[in-house]
């Protein structure tokens, strides 16, 4: 539900686009996904492409985009981008259901404190459209 919820938002984001350059269609649009969210991406693609077609908006591509997740530590200030493949597989599923966990089992590579934020990598955003 929250996909689509999103994929509406997403829609309304390519009609403003549309509107706002008297365009005809979209040649290609990205949409940028943070590896720490919950998104189902195959679930986000269908409610986009359902949508679009009842709003008879034609896009020619539609592609996603994964985003690294960077991380700065307010302890020492150092930045990293976190590598989510070297964690075990129920660790990966539990920082993609509940965000929030990657706290408990990440710490600064510096200076070990897990009191640091999440820079990017969180959210799901237009990554390009190119509006013709
Ligand atoms: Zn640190």
């Amino acid at each position: 539900m929250h996909e689509w919820a999103l994929a509406e938002a997403i829609v309304e984001y390519v009609k403003k686009a549309l509107r706002e350059a008297n365009g005809e269609y979209v040649e290609r649009l990205s949409i940028v996904l943070g590896k720490l969210q919950s998104i189902d991406r195959e679930v986000l693609g269908f409610a986009l492409r359902e949508i679009l077609r009842m709003e008879n908006i034609c896009v020619k591509e539609l592609v996603f985009r994964d985003e690294d997740v960077e991380l700065l530590c307010r302890r020492c200030g150092y930045r990293w981008v976190l590598d989510l493949d070297s964690f075990d597989e129920w660790v990966r599923e539990a920082i993609h259901f509940v965000p929030e966990v990657v706290h408990s089992y990440i710490k600064c590579p510096q200076c070990g404190s897990h009191d640091f934020e999440v820079v990017r990598g969180r959210g799901v955003g237009i990554g390009e459209i190119i509006v013709k």
